[in-house]
């Protein structure tokens, strides 16, 4: 029987691992990490990841395991609304659950519970990759190597395979900085049903409620790359990066240390033109990582996941891949583009131009917000 390598275990390395494994294929998972952690922050998994999932055939174990909720708003920093959407009413509309929050270690947890054991590898982190007539081959770092028939790559924005088949694919930084964390508590009198953005001068604050209580906030800034000044800010900083910002936001920085806060550039990959390889393909964050303006990466790398299973269900693996780039380059091109552009306006500084985009905001035509969501959420799984 052919066997498939996956080189890196995070959300697309392991929903394809699970897919494949429920199709009948042999797959080993090659994960750099030596141990699995609870690691991360919160996600945001919306309607077309729900129905990846349904199409894998593990919707429920995933939802039950996050949170539902019922609004989303988007408001200035003083608590006005500049929009909002009912996501019950969307859910409702849709036919499928619009969307849910959910911790990345509990998705982590789900997804492992779920492979045959024994599938992960931990402890092997790949430096170099080649392929031949007879399959390809792994080596890793710690001098060791691996073989199999086929190789697909979902290791990440820095993917090691990606780079290696096109040198010069590198990450390109967005202009923000990121902070994120998982608060252990809820501030008083926060409603656990609503999230919400808000967006300031050059810089913006995500509210997200997480299940048991807990949530999940995102603070960005614009910044040089990689500035010492923002590697090393923490709550105390981030206090006054976003002085005067409504509630719940002061309330939940009080409640977070600085040791639960995770820092990183905002980065993403212009979309690239291949992701198919002859025995090896690219998927999720290695073939398109995008800003994460949209919420989208994941729920790209989750649709990656349904549908390549399908195409090597539907014909021999180096077809296969083929089939899945052209299916999926276009739609995750539009993605990556658009989360890009919806990041340079969200991070705007001019005070006449934040005014302006959050007038126009304000207006959108709810059945305008409605097509939107429903070129996003039409997705097919087959090529
Ligand atoms: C601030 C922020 C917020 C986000 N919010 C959302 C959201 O709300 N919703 C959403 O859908 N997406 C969101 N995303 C995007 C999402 O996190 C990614 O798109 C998603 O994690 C991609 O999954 P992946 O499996 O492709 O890559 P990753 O999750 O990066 O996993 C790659 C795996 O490969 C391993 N690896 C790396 N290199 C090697 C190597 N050389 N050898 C072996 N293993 C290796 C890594 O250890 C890792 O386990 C957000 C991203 C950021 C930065």
């Amino acid at each position: 029987m052919k066997n498939f390598a996956i080189l890196g275990g995070g959300i697309g390395g392991l929903s394809l691992a699970i897919a494949l494994q429920k199709k009948g294929l042999q797959v080993t998972v090659y994960e750099s990490a030596p141990v699995y952690k609870p690691l991360g922050a919160g996600l945001g998994l919306a309607a077309n990841a729900v129905k990846a999932y349904q199409e894998i055939g593990i919707s429920d174990r995933v939802v039950e395991a996050g949170k539902k909720l019922k609004h989303a708003f988007g408001k200035e920093p003083d608590g006005k609304i500049i929009s909002q959407t009912d996501i019950e009413a969307m859910t409702d509309r849709f036919g499928v659950l619009n969307s849910f929050t959910i911790h990345r270690a509990d998705l982590h947890e789900v997804l492992f519970g779920l492979l045959n054991p024994g599938t992960v590898i931990n402890g092997k982190s790949a430096v170099g990759v080649s392929q031949d007539s007879e399959g390809v081959s792994v080596s890793f770092s710690d001098g060791t190597s691996a073989k199999a028939d086929y190789l697909i790559a979902a290791d990440g924005v820095h993917s090691v395979v990606r780079q290696s088949l096109l040198p010069g694919s590198a990450p390109r930084y967005a202009g923000y900085t990121c902070w994120r964390a998982v608060t252990d508590g809820l501030p008083e009198g926060m409603n656990p049903d609503e999230m919400s953005e808000t967006w300031g001068r050059g810089r913006r604050f995500g509210v997200v409620p997480l299940t048991g209580n807990r949530v999940y906030w995102f603070a960005t800034l614009n910044a040089p790359p990689n500035d010492p000044a923002m590697r090393a800010a923490r709550r105390n900083e981030l206090r006054q990066f976003f002085d005067g910002f409504h509630f719940p936001i002061p309330q939940l920085l009080d409640m977070t240390r600085d040791d639960q806060i995770i820092w990183n550039d905002i980065i993403d990959l212009k979309p690239i033109n291949r992701f198919a390889f002859g025995r090896m393909v690219l998927i999720g964050d290695a073939a398109h990582a995008t800003t994460p303006n949209l919420g989208q990466g994941a729920c790209m790398a989750i649709e990656d996941a349904a549908t390549l299973a399908n195409a090597l269900e539907d014909y021999e693996p180096e077809i296969a891949f083929r089939k899945f780039e052209s299916f999926r380059i276009r739609r995750t091109t539009q993605i990556v583009n658009q989360s890009w552009n919806l990041g340079r306006i969200a991070q705007l500084e001019n005070p006449l131009l934040m005014r302006l985009r959050n007038g126009i905001f304000r207006l959108l035509p709810e059945s305008m917000i409605h097509a939107q969501l429903r070129d996003l959420y039409t997705v097919s799984f087959r090529p």
